[in-house]
């Protein structure tokens, strides 16, 4: 393969079939003694869900995207500079002008079963075409186009503070230390995982809609990307504490059932995805009466925050450093650098670029505290194994509930408009109501002592993440384009991860470590952009 000298090779393939051709690749990439350092292989796939999926490779050197859409609308959404193209027998023309918007100068291209009309097209948008000897187009990009204004540069120096520890930040660390950058991780708590991210039990699982919303997508996205990522991390309920058990969530009551079944009826999930069930199976599943039905996530489950936070960190290697137990830190940029800065003034690391992911701590920090951001309480309840029924996965409706782990069932966990850090009667008693009402059982938790943990929430309006270069909000002026909106220089985000910390960390921190590398986004651009943090600048200008 001519690797025509890049230091990162990308490739495109109309499409995966078994995946033999990525495999020959990755063969030929790994003999050459001149490789490029990076392989990026996307290529369309048949997969039973929509959208872009990355998989987690085991050698963070390769990227592999499969991309399950039609060629048009996938090639509107990939946001990446292409240095060969491979096509076969592909509809239509409109591809050809998208494809010269991504390939980048001297890309080459080569084509099977095209058209004469197609082959036209090609030659049009800028491929200079050639016919081989076995009917195949071979084409070199000669255009001289400027390359595309989306187009992102990548960080000159490879050095960044996280700020916090939780699961943004963790996911950031081990990200970008499988990119070769070196870290420092800074906490104020002497642990990891001490705020949001230390609950015994979380869980994890999708979100359907019947329009598959961007929300969805983006949920499904990155619920998919966790379940590869942890396995590459050592697995659930192996390096990491929890059990991919299954979650039924029960339909609230008959209206919402129709509404469930109609979405089952529209997407025709597969069934290791999701399935909906009527009332006699949803029962015997939930192993308590299920009157309304409900849906069965079999890979989804609990988790412990802390257990996860542990993997990743531990995955960083020797590029990471640590400074916890520093307590409450500053920024500040001196000199082009930044420099996060103990209470005392006393210098805790420095370093060109920053990844804010200090949670509900970002309401405080000078540099995120314009964000549209709210913290939000919330207590989980603990309640001894054997006061409720044994369970054999997590059940949810307005709550949830865990098998029990270590003795203890969780549930919860409330949503409270107030600061109170400590536990309280009332909170652990509408948490108990929700479970009783949905397993049908009044004297659940009567007895129950007050147990449980207090946590905040980050969350931004639309309830998606923040994941981006932080926005100069005092010199927005009027710009209509996220584009044009000034950022605040190497300060990124990672915040807002709302009630789904676990499925939100993997795939943001993913797409944080591409954007400050240049590299393809792991996501289609629409909903890449759904997570700009510069997006309520735009929406609160537009409603002025
Ligand atoms: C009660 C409750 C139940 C939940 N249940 C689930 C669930 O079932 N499933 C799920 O996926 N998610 C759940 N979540 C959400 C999930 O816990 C969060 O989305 C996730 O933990 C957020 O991680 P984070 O890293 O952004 O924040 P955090 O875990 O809060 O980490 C931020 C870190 O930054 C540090 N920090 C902040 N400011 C500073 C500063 N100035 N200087 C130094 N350090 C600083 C903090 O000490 C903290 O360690 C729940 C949350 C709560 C509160």
């Amino acid at each position: 393969m001519d690797w025509q000298g890049r230091e990162r090779f990308t490739i495109f393939d109309s499409g995966f079939g078994d995946g033999a051709r990525f495999r020959a690749v990755l063969q030929a990439w790994r003999a050459d003694p001149e490789r490029p350092a990076r392989l990026h292989y996307m290529a369309l796939g048949a997969g039973p869900l929509p959208g872009f999926r990355r998989i987690p490779q085991a050698d963070p050197a390769v990227t592999l995207d499969l991309l399950n859409a039609p060629l048009d609308a996938a090639l509107a959404q990939i946001d990446a500079r292409l240095d060969a193209i491979r096509l076969q027998d592909i509809a239509g023309s409109g591809f050809a002008r998208a494809l010269a918007r991504l390939a980048a100068p001297g890309a080459v291209l080569e084509a099977h079963g095209l058209t004469d009309t197609q082959a036209h097209a090609l030659a049009g948008a800028g491929f200079g075409c050639s016919k081989g000897a076995d009917g195949a187009i071979h084409a070199v990009f000669t255009s001289r186009k400027p390359p595309s204004p989306w187009a992102r540069k990548p960080e000159a120096e490879r050095r960044a503070i996280v700020l916090g520890a939780g699961l943004a930040g963790a996911a950031a660390c081990e990200r970008l230390c499988a990119r070769g950058w070196q870290v420092t991780l800074v906490e104020r708590h002497a642990e990891a995982a001490s705020e949001a991210s230390g609950n015994q039990a979380g869980i994890f699982m999708p979100l359907l809609s019947k329009d598959d919303n961007i929300m969805t997508r983006l949920a499904r996205a990155a619920y998919l990307y966790a379940l590869d990522y942890w396995s590459t991390l050592g697995g659930v309920g192996d390096v990491i504490t929890g059990s991919r058990c299954g979650v039924l969530q029960l339909a609230r009551d008959a209206a919402h059932a129709q509404v469930q079944r109609a979405i089952a009826q529209a997407h025709n999930y597969p069934a290791d995805f999701a399935q909906w069930f009527d009332s006699a199976e949803a029962g015997a599943l939930a192993g308590v009466p299920a009157p309304d039905g409900g849906w069965l996530f079999p890979q989804a489950g609990w988790a412990r925050p802390a257990s996860v936070c542990a993997a990743m960190l531990a995955a960083c290697g020797p590029g990471l450093g640590r400074r916890t137990g520093v307590g409450d830190v500053t920024l500040e940029r001196r000199d082009g650098l930044w420099s996060a800065l103990a209470s005392d003034g006393a210098e805790v690391a420095r370093a060109p670029v920053v990844v804010v992911a200090n949670g509900a701590g970002a309401l405080q920090l000078a540099q995120t505290a314009a964000l549209p951001l709210a913290a939000v309480r919330g207590q989980v309840t603990h309640v001894a194994a054997g006061q409720l029924p044994a369970l054999a996965r997590v059940l949810c409706r307005e709550a949830y509930v865990t098998p029990a782990v270590d003795g203890w069932h969780s549930l919860g966990a409330s949503y409270d408009d107030d600061a109170d850090p400590s536990l309280r009667a009332t909170s652990q008693a509408a948490n108990l109501d929700k479970i009783r009402s949905m397993l049908d059982d009044e004297r659940i938790g009567i007895d129950a002592p007050l147990a449980g943990r207090v946590g905040f929430r980050c969350v931004a309006p639309d309830r998606l993440p923040l994941v981006g270069a932080l926005p100069e909000a005092a010199h927005a002026g009027r710009v209509e384009r996220l584009r044009q909106v000034p950022r605040q220089p190497g300060l990124y985000g990672l915040l807002g991860y709302a009630s789904r910390g676990l499925c939100w960390a993997p795939l943001a921190a993913e797409l944080l470590a591409c954007q400050l590398d240049g590299d393809a986004l792991p996501l289609e651009a629409e909903l890449a952009t759904a997570l700009d943090p510069a997006r309520f600048l735009l929406r609160a200008r537009r409603q002025m």
